[in-house]
């Protein structure tokens, strides 16, 4: 398979898409055509066994296709549970996207691209010495799950930058506590503060030479492949069981789990429809509703991972589908605001005895306001957090302490470190040189 820019251009395979991330004229890596896959036709059980079946035709003919298998079993080695919240009767069911490493769903794509470069580093030809330097800007979540992912792997180092004193207790840990190919920066600024600093470092040739720069962020093609295959196993696991399809109500920000969704429903898996929650940053939904594109300044919302006011993938969905009646008849979207976020926490610890983060929450308010007769058919709903990341502000609205799961209290057991350093790309430069 080879793979465009949404804007045009030159075809490449899967490994340079991978490696570049963007295109080079700005663009995201998109499919030349989606595969179609016969559900009946898939085999395998797991998530990794299915991701690797599913994900095949991406990686046909690139020099990674016999790596899949060992790639897929590598990344997703961890539980992505199918739990029923109505007994069985194959209704409503909580797909569990928050048993990896650091306890949110982005450890599924940061995993499945670590495992994936690590393999693809040895075939790209560089003169350059020396390892490849993933460069990460975090205002919390992202860094971690990269952070984590990478961690240990061969020939890759990651340096994560995040503004001092504006990212949670929980989450400085996770960010800090690697040591190893992974150093933690606590810049003296703020968050857009580390991002114009690794923008910056992209951009600047020399540092670009002398380390090999490059970045792991959410529109990855790397990331949204194994995103692919979990809705894709989702709704298999719904098909065997019930025989039927099944609806999915998928919390989304930057629209890279929306999207994923959707990929995996244009590929042929068992999905119904497709049902977009997001918080009160309300760009997708407006556009859905008046077919205007308005990128606008984010909000701060409780669903903190969620507040994107110019989400990135939707050049994807629109290189999906082109026509516009077309989209609106496909997606829907339904903005959900903080109070309501708080409402539906506390609901749902009386009702199904589960506590969600507050992303989880606004997927769980869209379904309980979907009208009576859609709510009646067969849906799953995407948790993509533990709530014990967000114990500040779910603690609170239930009244009890939340238990914070295995994989999560033994990374806060672990010691931290991280350098200072100050808001300037010659700081970043010179930490990069003096790295040994
Ligand atoms: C990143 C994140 C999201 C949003 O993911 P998108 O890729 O923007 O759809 C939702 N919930 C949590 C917990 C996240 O970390």
């Amino acid at each position: 398979m080879r793979f465009f820019s949404t804007r045009g251009g030159e075809a490449v395979g899967l490994i340079d898409a991978v490696m570049r991330g963007l295109a080079p004229d700005g663009g995201l890596y998109v499919p030349d055509a989606l595969p179609r896959i016969e559900p009946s036709d898939v085999r395998g059980e797991s998530l990794a066994e299915i991701a690797a079946e599913v994900l095949a035709p991406f990686f046909a003919g690139s020099p990674l296709e016999a790596e899949l298998e060992a790639i897929a079993k590598d990344a997703l080695d961890f539980p992505v549970p199918l739990k029923p919240l109505d007994g069985g009767a194959g209704k409503l069911a909580v797909l569990e996207l928050f048993h990896g490493p650091t306890a949110a769903f982005k450890d599924v794509g940061a995993r499945f691209l670590a495992a994936l470069m690590e393999r693809a580093l040895p075939l790209v030809p560089d003169e350059r010495k020396g390892p490849l330097t993933i460069l990460v800007a975090t205002s919390g979540d992202t860094g971690g799950a990269v952070a984590a992912a990478f961690h240990g792997r061969r020939g890759i180092r990651v340096a994560v930058l995040y503004p001092k004193g504006q990212v949670s207790p929980r989450q400085q840990h996770q960010l800090t506590c690697w040591g190893g190919n992974v150093r933690a920066f606590e810049v003296a600024g703020s968050f857009d503060d580390c991002q114009a600093m690794v923008k910056a470092a992209f951009v600047d040739a020399e540092l670009n030479r002398r380390h090999r720069l490059t970045a792991a962020n959410s529109i990855n093609l790397g990331r949204l492949l194994p995103q692919v295959a979990y809705h894709a196993a989702a709704s298999l696991w719904h098909h065997r069981r019930h025989g039927t399809t099944v609806g999915s109500i998928v919390p989304t920000g930057n629209l890279g789990n929306g999207l994923a969704c959707l990929w995996a429903k244009a590929i042929g898996m068992p999905i119904r429809e497709v049902v977009l929650a997001v918080n009160a940053n309300r760009t997708i939904p407006d556009f859905l509703a008046t077919g205007n594109w308005q990128p606008r300044p984010s909000v701060q919302t409780l669903a903190s991972a969620m507040d994107v006011g110019n989400p990135s993938n939707m050049e994807r969905l629109r290189h999906l589908i082109p026509d516009f009646a077309e989209l609106r008849a496909a997606v829907e979207a339904y903005p959900v605001e903080d109070e309501q976020i708080r409402e539906q926490i506390a609901k749902d610890a009386r009702r199904y005895g589960e506590i969600w983060c507050p992303h989880t929450a606004t997927g769980f308010w869209v379904y309980d306001h979907l009208p009576e007769a859609r709510r009646s058919l067969p849906w799953i709903v995407c948790a993509t957090a533990h709530p014990a990341k967000f114990d500040t502000i779910v603690e609170p609205i239930v009244g009890r302490r939340v238990e914070v799961p295995p994989a999560l209290a033994e990374l806060l057991e672990r010691e931290t470190s991280a350098t200072p350093i100050a808001p300037e790309l010659g700081a970043l430069a010179a930490e990069l040189d003096r790295w040994k």
